[in-house]
């Protein structure tokens, strides 16, 4: 690991567009923190999506990291079509939504939704624009078209979402067009793939299954932000693998009011389950266009921390922002001011005595735990299934957690992971030479000095790949 690359315990993750996709300043997010790089498929072309994958990997060689790449599908999103630039919708007028495809205007405006008629009822409510527009439906016209009408106006620009709150949306968890940017995710074998609204954890299910018949090993990041999925939200944490808030359209399909409780609910379970958990959008929206965050956002990002949360996203602030460099930098120095002056350490229930993994489950707990009495510098692990890597994460250890793996499938992933930084060891030697061999490679890498207190853990004997079993006390000679 180069020591010019910044380093904190929360990720970073940081959505690519035109402000970040060329080479020099990819290598300079990431050198100033970002850990995770997201692909947002709702933009861009395969073409552009695969010139970042193949910075981001050009860079991960040149600077020694395994900076992961979170590939963000769509999902079933609705949306307005074209519109004719400058269409005002004025507050009490009517405007009918038609699914078929037209230019919209100031009386009528398309959707993507087939079925809008048959699913929606009369008095439910649209919103539009991330919610600055909203309609009232009055009549149900005929078998493509509805009236409504406009209870919040204003400007409606092309392609802005189309949310519907209170109607079950009857589209697939998986829609064509993700289904194409699965199929070149995967090709581009990506470490983790974000699904958009879901619902329920049959949909969470669904993808696994077109991953694992792709023969690829790629992670789920689990997209919350429908009502549905908040009221299924602990069988959708128990079927993943990580959890987004995706603060954006929550906002937006429920009350504002009740997302900052949900946020800390969600982070809560998630570290309580050890699945990695990202709280997303809006985080440090008006470095969009300033150099510098509110006080509100400096303080969002630092709750996010605080609540223990293993990532913190930036969407349209390094996509397409005027100073995607300075956000990260700003991000990256209140995420470490934060680390370093609040007690955000030592989360999570201890092992269940009934859990299949209890036993290995008590060496990550205790050593987490040993580390603080100990005052270790670093736990240090060798994992092969990266599971030993979730759990010592997921008790929140103070002290730096360095994993070693022979599987290259998540060397990268395991980079969502709070505090986990990842090197890739293959020597097939005894446990005891496998262990001087990895404080040797974290010498050298200036990550530890003699006198440094570690603790080890492992599987013996370890070509078994088998789950952890022991721990030991180590002194750095
Ligand atoms: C969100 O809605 O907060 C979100 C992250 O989703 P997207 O950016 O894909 O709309």
């Amino acid at each position: 690991m180069s020591q010019q690359v910044l380093y904190n315990k929360t990720k970073i993750i940081a959505t690519i567009g035109p402000a970040t996709e060329s080479l020099t300043m990819l290598r300079k997010i990431i050198k100033a923190g970002v850990d995770v790089c997201r692909i947002n498929f709702s933009h861009g072309t395969h073409d552009q999506h695969r010139r970042v994958i193949q910075n981001i990997r050009l860079i991960n060689d040149e600077l020694g990291l395994s900076v992961a790449i979170l590939g963000d599908l769509q999902g079933p999103k609705l949306r307005v079509g074209e519109m004719k630039p400058g269409t005002i919708l004025k507050d009490g007028q009517s405007l009918l939504v038609t699914t078929h495809e037209e230019i919209g205007n100031h009386e009528k405006v398309y959707v993507n939704y087939h079925d809008l008629p048959k699913e929606i009822q009369k008095g439910e409510h649209i919103l539009i624009d991330d919610g600055n527009i909203e309609l009232k439906v009055t009549d149900i016209v005929d078998d493509h078209t509805i009236k409504t009408k406009v209870i919040d106006g204003g400007v409606l620009k092309s392609n802005k979402g189309f949310n519907l709150p209170h109607t079950q949306v009857a589209l697939p968890c998986l829609t064509p067009k993700d289904l194409e940017d699965l199929r070149f995710a995967l090709e581009m074998d990506i470490d983790w793939i974000g699904l958009s609204f879901v619902r329920q954890p049959s949909d969470i299910r669904e993808l696994r299954q077109h991953i694992q018949e792709a023969g690829s090993d790629a992670h789920i990041v689990a997209k919350i932000e429908k009502p549905q999925a908040v009221k299924h939200i602990d069988a959708i944490i128990k079927e993943t693998d990580a959890v987004m808030v995706a603060r954006g359209d929550l906002g937006v399909e429920i009350p504002l009011e009740r997302v900052p409780i949900i946020q800390k609910s969600i982070v809560d379970k998630c570290i309580d389950a050890k699945k990695p958990v990202i709280i997303a959008t809006q985080m440090m929206e008006s470095m969009i266009s300033h150099p510098r965050p509110t006080r509100a956002e400096t303080n969002d990002v630092a709750n996010a921390v605080m609540d223990g949360a293993d990532a913190v996203m930036l969407s349209a602030e390094t996509s397409v922002g005027e100073y995607p460099l300075e956000v990260v930098q700003t991000m990256e120095k209140i995420v470490s001011n934060t680390e370093l002056n609040w007690n955000i350490y030592y989360k999570g229930k201890k092992p269940a005595k009934t859990s299949p993994t209890f036993l290995s489950d008590e060496i990550c707990f205790t050593a987490v735990r040993m580390s603080d009495h100990i005052k270790a510098k670093a736990i240090i692990s060798l994992t092969y299934s990266g599971y030993t890597a979730f759990q010592i994460a997921g008790y929140r250890p103070n002290c730096d957690i360095f994993i070693f793996t022979s599987n290259k499938t998540i060397f990268r992933m395991l980079s969502l992971v709070w505090n986990v930084r990842v090197f890739y060891y293959d020597k097939e030697v005894s446990t005891d030479d496998t262990i001087t061999d990895v404080v040797e490679i974290l010498k050298d890498k200036k990550l530890l000095k003699t006198g440094d207190v570690v603790v080890h853990t492992a599987s013996m004997p370890i070509n078994a790949k088998s789950r952890t079993n022991a721990l030991k006390i180590g002194i750095v000679d």
